[in-house]
């Protein structure tokens, strides 16, 4: 049987960290916020092929949640996690309580100047600072060499790039693809709040991209019209409320106009009271 270190200290991961260093191990880091699926077993597994110490974190992490979000609520199982994280070959998971990560008086924050003026950053105006921060403060905990995330985030991706880019942490970052139940829908901790009926509509976020997508590659050019079409299918599905659904530039997430070059497609729709989100990449 696999032995796994579950640590609930900043301290010992700390130490931890710098012992696996000495060995001259590779430590790989998988961030998530537990309930796993397979999804973030394939960050795992994505992780493994790059290095040899995979330490996997566990931790709801409030600084990212606004007012009247899911905190609370947002799904755990702490005891399935451990068993499934062990499976993979996980060496050590890093499972710490909010007090121990932000102590009292916390003031110390990464935000950053454009990227989160964007796609979720529009509805969910602290998330990205709650993200960048948790991830900065995680990279300085675990010491890796290599982190990985998953594209079903996709501006939190890109996000964590830059931050590390212009922070000048000298970490490799990972992007890894999405992973989809055999119907479509995205892996997500959060469809476990889904009906089977919200369920149903919950596919539309994927339908609508995929016909996005044959559209792009039958010749539409106009974004405007794309963005329609998905719309249209999405609203066709009772209790959908559509948050944004944007086609911008895979880098900068400035809204793209004609599509002339591979394009980001993103969406955030609300399915009863859950908010879920979707991607892909659109290519002329
Ligand atoms: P979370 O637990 O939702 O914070 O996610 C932790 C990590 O798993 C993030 O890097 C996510 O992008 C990634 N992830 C979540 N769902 C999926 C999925 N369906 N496919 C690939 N990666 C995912």
């Amino acid at each position: 049987m696999r032995v796994i270190e579950i640590i609930h200290t900043i301290a010992k991961m700390q130490s931890y960290a710098d012992q696996s260093r000495g060995k001259g191990n590779i430590i790989v880091f998988v961030p998530t916020m537990g309930y796993l699926h397979a999804g973030h077993l394939s960050l795992m597994q994505e992780g493994l092929k790059h290095g040899d110490d995979l330490v996997v974190s566990i931790f709801i992490n409030p600084t990212q949640f606004g007012p009247g979000e899911d905190l609370d609520a947002y799904p755990r199982d702490l005891e399935r996690d451990i068993e499934l994280v062990r499976k993979e070959g996980t060496k050590a998971l890093f499972t710490p309580e909010a007090k121990e990560i932000y102590g009292s008086h916390y003031q110390t924050y990464v935000a950053l100047d454009k990227l989160p003026d964007h796609l979720c950053g529009i509805s969910r105006p602290i998330h990205f600072r709650g993200v960048a921060t948790v991830v900065a403060k995680l990279f300085n905990i675990v010491k890796p060499h290599i982190a990985v995330f998953g594209q079903k985030d996709y501006q939190q991706l890109i996000v964590i790039r830059q931050m590390v880019k212009d922070l000048n942490f000298d970490i490799n970052i990972i992007g890894a693809p999405i992973v989809r139940e055999p119907d479509g829908i995205a892996m997500s901790s959060r469809n476990s709040y889904l009906t089977p009926r919200q369920r149903i509509c919950a596919l539309s976020l994927y339908e609508s991209l995929l016909n996005a997508r044959r559209l792009v590659e039958s010749g539409e050019k106009d974004a405007v019209k794309i963005i329609a079409a998905a719309s249209d299918l999405i609203k066709s599905h009772p209790e959908t409320t559509i948050d944004y659904i944007a086609v911008c530039d895979s880098e900068t997430l400035d809204e793209v106009q004609i599509i002339e070059q591979p394009v980001l497609m993103a969406l955030a729709v609300k399915v009863g009271t859950t908010r879920l989100i979707d991607n892909m990449i659109l290519k002329p």
